[in-house]
């Protein structure tokens, strides 16, 4: 059997970063940036007003906070007049915020410092030359890198480069993810069932998981157990994705779909495929059947049927190297030590992944539902992840235990 450790490498070593893209802001946000940003201009792009008030020279209001100095107001100034404009000595210019500053003013008194007038108005401050002006630059110097290759395009680095101008910002694209589900007992919902048919569950459950991860999800199509069809369906997709995540059909019994597909088990393989995949038994509960590998040069990463143990081997194998191949920050969930609050029994030799309920405050963590891989009710309501260790058979209440956060 092949360790937890050991199958995450190999997982890791097949998801591969994709070419660094120049895309548009908006498709920009949560990525990654591949290269420094530097800026074409500088901001504030001119000398402007930071109030609505009065633009003016200081020294022609010296002492007004004890004697108020009528000016005339010769010019209006809202925010976006694009004229170049000069104050006369002894005139103010009424402005507004963000406004650009007239060519000889040297302060802004705020309107709450004066009689609000716009033919002539009463000065009531005696403001510091440089009042409440934002200087060009004084934020951004052209030419300077802002934003450095390996940062997450975040809202506010959105606005940053909105601000300078830029239109698009190279990044490391999105992983495309062609989610397959197989089952010949698999039906959407809004049919009804006949007796022995379930309603599909693992793709919505996935895609929603690929997306969280940071990913994109190309499809969601489910096959039967038909191997034919699956081979069909696989290939309408061709080309489409940077990774294949199937699951079912991997296990030991019959009608294994994915296995026989990728197996040669029965002869026959989707036309034209190379590579090949790796079916393996991991020694974990749940997930234990696995299988990766690569055809036509595309990652293929083949998740058991069972809801829990195909989230739980995502969270696993898939998530880290899926955020990994995209540089993004904190790959792996946060891992936490809590006082177990129950008993609880592990199999020998394997790594065991418990769903649990966290109390950060108590710094507690409670077991949540059985072990085994279908009681998927469980894990909706979990907040975390418990990870036993290979070599541990039991644990007893309050002893220290780790998690995965998954809140
Ligand atoms: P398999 O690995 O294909 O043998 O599937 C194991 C168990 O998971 C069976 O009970 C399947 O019916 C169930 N299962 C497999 N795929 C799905 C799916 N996409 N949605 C819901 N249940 C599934
Ligand atoms: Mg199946």
């Amino acid at each position: 059997m092949r360790t937890v450790s050991e199958h995450q490498r190999v997982v890791a070593d097949l998801i591969a970063a994709r070419t660094a893209a120049t895309v548009g802001l908006t498709e920009a946000e949560g990525l990654v940036l591949a290269d420094d940003v530097a800026a074409p201009l500088s901001l504030p792009v001119f000398d402007n007003s930071a109030m609505d008030g009065y633009a003016l020279r200081a020294e022609d209001v010296t002492g007004a906070d004890k004697n108020p100095v009528k000016l005339p107001v010769a010019e209006d100034i809202p925010a976006g007049r694009t004229d170049a404009l000069t104050l006369a000595p002894g005139t103010a210019h009424r402005i507004m915020t963000g406004a650009p500053l007239p060519a000889g003013a040297t302060a802004v008194v705020p309107v709450e410092a004066t009689d609000a007038r716009t033919d002539t108005v009463e000065i009531r401050s005696a403001p510091k030359a440089g009042q409440h002006i934002r200087r060009a630059g004084e934020d951004v110097t052209a030419g300077t890198t802002v934003l450095r290759a390996g940062q997450v395009v975040t809202p506010a680095a959105l606005g940053l480069a909105a601000a300078l101008g830029l239109g698009s910002l190279t990044v490391r694209p999105r992983q495309r993810v062609l989610v397959m589900s197989t089952g010949t007992e698999l039906v959407s919902a809004g049919t009804d069932l006949k007796p022995g048919q379930i309603y599909e569950s693992n793709a919505i459950m996935l895609a929603a998981a690929v997306r969280e991860a940071g990913g994109e999800v190309v499809a969601t199509p489910t096959s039967s157990d038909d191997v034919a069809q699956f081979s069909a369906v696989l290939e309408g997709y061709a080309g489409q994705a940077d990774l294949i995540i199937t699951s079912g059909g991997v296990s030991a019994g019959a009608y294994e779909v994915v296995k026989d597909a990728f197996d040669g088990g029965d002869g026959r393989r989707p036309s034209g495929s190379s590579g090949g995949v790796e079916f393996v038994k991991v020694a974990m509960q749940p997930g234990m059947p696995q299988g990766a590998g690569l055809i036509n040069g595309c990652p293929i990463i083949t998740l058991p049927g069972n809801p829990v143990s195909a989230l739980v081997s995502f969270e696993v194998f898939v998530r880290p190297a899926l955020r990994a191949a995209m540089g993004l920050p904190h790959p792996h969930r946060p891992r936490r030590t809590a006082v177990l609050a129950d008993d609880l029994t592990s199999p020998p030799g394997k790594r065991q992944f418990r769903r649990g309920v966290y109390d950060a405050a108590a710094g507690t963590v409670t077991t949540y539902g059985p072990p085994a891989s279908h009681h998927l009710r469980w894990l909706a309501s979990a907040n975390c992840l418990l990870e036993i260790a290979e070599d541990v058979t039991e644990m007893a209440a309050g002893e220290q235990v780790q998690l995965w956060d998954l809140s």
